[in-house]
């Protein structure tokens, strides 16, 4: 069955089958021999999990969706991973996800799309459509992502499954390849509100080798996962953001909205409408910011140090002409732009007017978070203004594709946490609710976001 899905799916770009099922065995065993060996074993461990291919597993390849970086195998695993391992979650395999994380919808992959379960004509979201696209298509209970701009909330929203973006440096990046550094996260994509937070909680925590790591232990989100499904919000303030829900999103994504706050009032909940007037310059900032980050973030694809190398079809072999040749070759055409957009944004004269303009947005953004969560508790919003569009709508119109980020960015650039959780389908496709809550309070927002499941 999984076979089938995944043949129409196209979720993994690696399949981890023989260390996944001896990891499984192994929990099989432990389980039946009973004792204090099974009695310590994490609630997950046997539950196997797929990974995003920009986070990097010794033993199996590590693509970042990218030709660059075709057939590399890092020598080292990333702090997830190894904290997967010692909990024995079986690791299924790698899946895809637009070009080094940059992208909305998947197609940006250097190995084909990945398609919607609910309908194989349209995106997964992106750019970690494979991790959400797995667990839609029950190829796998637990995934993860990583999110910069909203790539774990979006494919989330537009498969009906959940997608969290922990406070920044609630999670390591370590082993994540970095994007933009100041906004990426690792996080959980999985089909329950709970099984998130148990993930978070298992990869969660400080580490010291991530310098942005939080030093404080990871928060009992589990419990506040279980204490939300009870159903009670009373005394809970949800503000619902003026800038985020109106022109531009789509008619049925609105109606869900409307019905998932007449759900949260039906549980107690007091809605509070909060105005976060700098919201609308929030896409023109992060795309300075990222592009600045990520361009700096990708020099190190020279064609000597990681994966592919390619030399000049003639002419001298000098290091500069490595180098042009493997990423020309090596990136594809949506990296390239935002390398240009980046490099330019960070050159000699414009960096004030550009990325210091846009820094400062940045607190003007934090700033509206700050003020909002005076009166409410969380923060609620669509995750995404459309469902599910059709594969190649928006391939040829990147600004058109930028935009549909429009509800998950600010949350990166305050380093806020927020998540998806399914509210409802529109026309047979689903549509996500994204909860926002200050940074460290993870708990909060899962709290409130396992009450409307
Ligand atoms: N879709 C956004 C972008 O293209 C977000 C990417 C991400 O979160 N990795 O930049």
């Amino acid at each position: 069955a999984v076979d089938d899905a995944e043949s129409g799916v196209h979720a993994f770009l690696h399949i981890n089958a023989e260390e996944a099922l001896a990891v499984a065995s192994e929990v099989d065993a432990i389980r039946a021999a009973g004792g204090a060996e099974a009695q310590a074993l994490h609630p997950l461990a046997g539950v196997p999990i797929a990974v995003k291919d920009l986070i990097v597993t010794k033993g199996q390849p590590t693509t970042a969706g990218s030709a660059m970086l075709k057939g590399w195998m890092s020598p080292y695993d990333a702090t997830v991973i190894e904290k997967i391992r010692a909990a024995k979650l079986p690791i299924l395999g790698k899946t895809n996800l637009d070009e080094f994380a940059q992208g909305s919808s998947t197609e940006h992959s250097a190995y084909g799309n990945t398609r919607n379960p609910w309908d194989l004509n349209r995106i997964p979201g992106g750019s970690g459509g494979g991790s959400a696209a797995a667990v839609a298509a029950f190829e796998a209970p637990l995934a993860l992502g990583t999110d910069t701009g909203g790539s774990i909330r979006q494919p989330g929203a537009v498969t009906g499954t959940v997608g969290a973006k922990p406070t920044y440096g609630a999670v390591s990046r370590y082993g994540a390849i970095a994007m933009a550094s100041s906004l990426d996260q690792i996080g959980p994509v999985t089909r329950t509100v709970l099984d998130s937070a148990l993930l978070q909680e298992l990869i969660g925590g400080h580490d010291p080798k991530d310098s942005t790591s939080l030093p404080e232990p990871v928060p009992a989100l589990s419990d506040a996962a279980r204490l939300g499904a009870a159903g009670d919000l009373t005394g809970v303030r949800v503000g619902v953001i003026d800038e985020l829900g109106g022109e531009g999103y789509e008619e049925g994504v609105k109606a869900r909205f409307e019905e998932s706050l007449e759900l949260l009032k039906a549980r107690g909940a007091e809605i509070v409408t909060v105005s976060c007037p700098h919201f609308k310059y929030a896409l023109s900032a992060y795309y300075l910011i990222m592009p600045s980050e990520m361009s700096s973030n990708l020099a190190k694809f020279d064609g000597v140090r990681y994966g592919q190398r390619v030399l000049p079809e003639s002419g001298p072999v000098t290091i500069e002409r490595v180098m042009g040749a493997t990423r020309a070759a090596g990136f594809g055409d949506e990296v390239k732009r935002r390398i240009i957009l980046g490099t330019y944004a960070l050159s000699a004269g414009y960096y004030d007017a550009y990325y210091g303009s846009a820094q400062k947005v940045r607190t003007l953004i934090q700033r509206d978070f700050e003020a909002a969560f005076q009166s409410a508790d969380v923060l609620v919003s669509p995750t995404s203004p459309t469902v599910a569009f059709e594969l190649g709508a928006k391939i040829d119109d990147p600004l058109a594709m930028y935009l549909n980020d429009i509800a998950t960015i600010p949350a990166n650039l305050a380093g806020v946490p927020g998540i998806s959780v399914p509210g409802g389908l529109s026309e047979g496709l689903p549509v996500g609710i994204q909860f926002l809550a200050p940074a460290h309070e993870d708990a909060r927002m899962y709290r409130v976001a396992a009450a409307l499941e």
